[in-house]
């Protein structure tokens, strides 16, 4: 029987592929890519020239059908993102889903993932994280979903796009106060950074200079960054 691979890609800097990623995608069959030009440059620069199909939020449904015949037929699949873990504020859960459900085989080819990499090094606690993924664009909503989350006690991370990032500051700033929020910038990125204070100070910061590039946001208590909980 075929399986299906979920292989980590870099989310910044090409030498966090790894080698058992590298392996799965020179020895499967085909490539199950959500943007087959951006894996296509990835592909490249390690040397490795195999089919691709693409598979993206909009088609999920339709392609799952078609990576399923393959696993069926005995195909090996690899899964990948335009960056990091496939699943993971990206598309892959549904075929997960389904492979898992026709009976075939799915295996994690694990690396780089913002998520993480943005909470270990945070100086946040790490022992308890609730991660929400991206906000919805809407202000009501975006507003309810942070009401929603308010009260967990322990971390919490998002992710933002770089053009609402001063939007967030405010909303949380309203909604949760004198928090400690750090943002991760530009992760495994030549201009990574991790700035932190409260929304209202970031906010400051903010005004000082423009910050762009992907951003993770994470949520800390109303302690001192060390000081436990
Ligand atoms: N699947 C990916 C992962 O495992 O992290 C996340 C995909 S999601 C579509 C993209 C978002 O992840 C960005 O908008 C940003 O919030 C975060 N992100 C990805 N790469 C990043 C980086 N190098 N530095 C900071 N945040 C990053």
């Amino acid at each position: 029987p075929g399986t299906l691979y979920l292989v980590a890609t870099p989310i910044g800097n090409l030498e966090d592929m790894t080698l058992r990623g590298l392996r799965t995608l020179r020895e499967c069959d085909v490539i199950a890519a959500e943007d087959t030009r951006r894996t296509g440059q990835l592909l490249k620069h390690f040397g490795i020239s195999k089919p691709m199909i693409s598979y993206f939020q909009f088609n999920e449904a339709k392609r799952s059908e078609e990576i399923l015949q393959r696993l069926a037929r005995g195909e090996k699949v690899a899964l990948v993102t335009d960056a990091g873990t496939p699943g993971i504020s990206d598309p892959g859960e549904r075929v997960v889903q389904a492979a898992r459900s026709g009976g075939f085989r799915v295996e994690a080819v694990p690396g780089p993932c913002a998520l993480v990499a943005a909470l270990t090094a945070s100086g946040l606690p790490t022992d308890e994280f609730h991660f929400i993924g991206f906000l919805p664009h809407k202000s009501g909503q975006r507003r309810k979903q942070l009401e929603a989350v308010k009260d967990f006690a322990g971390t919490l991370v998002l992710y933002e796009s770089p053009y609402r990032i001063e939007k967030l500051l405010n909303e949380l700033n309203e909604i949760f106060g004198e928090r400690q929020v750090v943002l991760a910038r530009e992760l495994t990125k030549k201009f990574e950074e991790f700035l932190t204070g409260t929304p209202v100070q970031l906010l400051e910061v903010l005004k000082k200079r423009a910050l762009k590039g992907e951003f993770v946001v994470l949520i800390g208590q109303n302690v001192e960054i060390g000081a436990g909980k």
